[in-house]
């Protein structure tokens, strides 16, 4: 294992946040400031075939990764991605016939909606909002 491998791994061990590559780059970078980005990414793919971790797709923008390889679902924000995971045992009957006749290889649920924080962002744009059209409407 090579100390990159190990960084990485290190950095991702009881991980919460399902950091994107661009995050652990971001974040390894400061031990290795020689480690490219492509390494890091190379890593990523490596671990992930390997099964030490998981990859999401919740994130429109970018991959995420996820330390935990245990079967889990996740709640995602739908402003700032926060992705959370979700301890409920929820289980789904997988599909017996597809159309496309797939192999089933998992399941992933995923919940969205808006996070503590950007909810209380919100609240407060939305009053700006109210002003802005009361102001519309009076002119
Ligand atoms: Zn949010
Ligand atoms: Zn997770």
């Amino acid at each position: 294992m090579t100390p990159q491998r190990m960084a990485i791994l290190n950095y991702l061990k009881g991980n919460l946040e399902h950091p994107s590559a661009e995050d652990i780059y971001k974040a390894i970078g400061k031990k290795f400031p020689t480690m490219s980005f492509a390494t890091v990414y190379n890593t990523l793919e490596t671990l992930k075939q390997m099964g030490q971790i998981r990859e999401l797709y919740c994130d429109p923008y970018k991959k995420r990764f996820d330390p935990n390889p245990n079967p889990h679902h996740h709640v995602v924000c739908t402003q700032c991605q926060k992705i959370v995971d979700l301890q409920d045992e929820i289980r789904i009957k997988p599909p017996t016939l597809t159309t496309e006749k797939f192999e089933i290889l998992g399941s992933h649920i995923e919940f969205y909606g808006i996070c503590s924080k950007c909810k209380s962002k919100n609240s407060s744009s939305r009053k700006e909002e109210t002003i802005y059209v009361k102001n519309r409407t009076g002119s």
